[in-house]
């Protein structure tokens, strides 16, 4: 009796180990730690007035920094954090970080913007509006410096994404449909919705005066944007030609490696400072690269 006995004990602490180092182990679990832990830091990559080379706005991009020093890239844990229900809190703690970096630098120059991404999931519960409303009144910024940027997957219901965005421009903020062109949504759909601005995807800028496939289609997608009226971002802006390209079709606005990957608050500040200080200059050679 005692063999089975210990065979039975073993096989349940066993069982117990493995169940705990699975929880460990868990990435849903390590997500929902690192929320309750703060370990995100916002980066802000500088967006680029084509007309005159200045830079007028920032897209905030989150990175999550674990307590052994690596980094985790947002491809993985936003998608996590969409499936889990995560994606609420991480949000808020979004806002709370981009206001806490930016609210002095945006009091103090009402010209500057701020985008930051919204997930469908946030549309769909429509709770990041009174957080990001809050937090905007509290910080004694205008509701106008603040951007939003949706995802297309999050406007495949559409009536949702309608009244989500028609709410957030009621509030006084600019939206923009993010990643344009890789997603699900179909034309009429987009001529629906009450968008103020589009960023094409990076995969059309990267394909201007390539051959690839897609660069038959980047001139559509500007000439659909100018005609329903939309301001258009360009992302992933990586080469000369590619911003001659933009501004030559009448694209207002872009970011990429040209200009600068995402910055931390103060190095960005900092970019900032420098870019729009050079003055004339930069509005006869608005591509210079830094
Ligand atoms: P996105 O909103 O399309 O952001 C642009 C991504 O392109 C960023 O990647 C940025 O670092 C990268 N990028 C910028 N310029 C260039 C360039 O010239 N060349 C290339 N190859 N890439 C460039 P990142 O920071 O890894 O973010 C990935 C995605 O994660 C974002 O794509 C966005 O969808 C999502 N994300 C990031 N932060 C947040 C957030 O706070 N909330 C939500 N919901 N999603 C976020
Ligand atoms: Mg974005
Ligand atoms: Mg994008
Ligand atoms: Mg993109």
């Amino acid at each position: 009796l005692l063999l089975p006995m210990g065979l039975l004990v073993s096989t349940v602490l066993v069982g117990i180990v493995i169940w705990v180092s699975r929880q460990r182990l868990s990435p849903e679990k390590e997500l929902a730690i690192a929320i309750r832990r703060r370990e995100f830091v916002v980066h802000y990559q500088p967006i680029i007035d084509l007309s005159n080379g200045r830079c007028v706005a920032a897209e905030a991009l989150l990175r999550w920094r674990r307590p052994d020093g690596r980094w985790i890239r947002p491809d993985l844990f936003i998608p996590l954090a969409e499936d889990t229900g995560l994606i609420s809190p991480l949000t808020d703690l979004l806002i709370e970080r981009v206001i806490e970096d930016q609210a002095e630098l945006l009091r103090a120059d009402r010209g500057l913007h701020i985008s930051i991404n919204i997930s469908a999931r946030d549309l769909e519960s429509g709770r990041f509006l009174p957080v990001l409303s809050d937090a905007v009144a509290r910080s004694g910024i205008e509701p106008s410096q603040i951007w939003i940027e949706a995802t297309e997957q999050g406007f495949i219901r559409a009536e949702i994404a309608a009244s989500a965005i028609k709410a957030a421009r009621a509030a006084g903020h600019m939206v923009a449909i993010d990643d344009f062109g890789t997603g699900y949504s179909s034309l009429s759909l987009l001529q629906g919705l009450p968008l103020d601005a589009l960023k094409i995807d990076k995969s059309f800028v990267e394909a201007i005066a390539t051959d690839a496939a897609t660069s038959v289609v980047t001139p559509h997608i500007i000439d659909m944007a100018h005609g329903l009226k939309l301001r258009i971002i360009a992302e992933g802006v990586e080469t000369r030609e590619q911003e001659a390209y933009l501004r030559a079709a009448g694209v207002p606005l872009a970011q990429g490696w040209l200009y600068s990957r995402a910055l931390p608050a103060a190095e960005f500040a900092a970019f900032r400072q420098g870019r729009n200080a050079e003055g004339d200059d930069s509005s006869t050679d608005a591509g210079r690269g830094h």
